[in-house]
């Protein structure tokens, strides 16, 4: 996690070490038969330089924490704890209206945020120039 994302993260109140971050202090690419460092990529001014470190998370570890604290109560996360409904299937999204098409029904919501990774609904949802933001909430 770069210092830019460490600094978002701390102002959620993001707890590192539950996560169990490691601090990034260096990168290295070596040759896979001689081992010699092919690049060096060093990190210890980051904190210096950017105001926060870097640090190496387990994929897994990153989002059981975030989740933990997006289901949260109010009493520990600011905001009203978020409900997630998973194995759920979105096959299209009327921004109009915004209409959510589940392959199971459909549901209708204020705010839609489409974050489908490299697929290719927000693209394609997103391209014309009426569209700005799509939010779920
Ligand atoms: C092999 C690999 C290694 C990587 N290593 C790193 C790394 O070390 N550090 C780093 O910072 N980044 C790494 N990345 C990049 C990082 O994984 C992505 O940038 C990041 O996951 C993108 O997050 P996202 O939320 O936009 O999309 P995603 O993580 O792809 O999440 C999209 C989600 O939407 C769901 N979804 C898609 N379509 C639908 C649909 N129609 N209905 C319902 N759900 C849907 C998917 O199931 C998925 O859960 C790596 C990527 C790969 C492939």
């Amino acid at each position: 996690m770069t210092p830019n994302g460490m600094r978002i993260l701390d102002s959620w109140g993001f707890n590192s070490d539950k996560a169990r971050a490691v601090y990034a202090e260096q990168i290295r690419m070596v040759d896979a038969k001689t081992l010699e460092p092919l690049m060096v990529d060093s990190f210890t001014d980051c904190e210096k330089e950017f105001g926060h470190k870097m640090k190496f998370f387990h994929r897994a570890d990153l989002h059981s924490v975030l989740r933990s604290m997006a289901e949260a109560p109010h009493s520990e996360q600011p905001g009203e704890p978020v409900s997630l409904s998973l194995g759920r299937t979105v096959v299209d999204v009327d921004c109009e209206t915004g209409t959510i098409l589940l392959d199971t029904g459909s549901i209708r919501k204020d705010l839609v945020v489409l974050a489908d990774g490299i697929r290719v609904m927000a693209q394609l949802l997103c391209s014309s120039p009426s569209w700005i933001m799509i939010v779920v909430s």
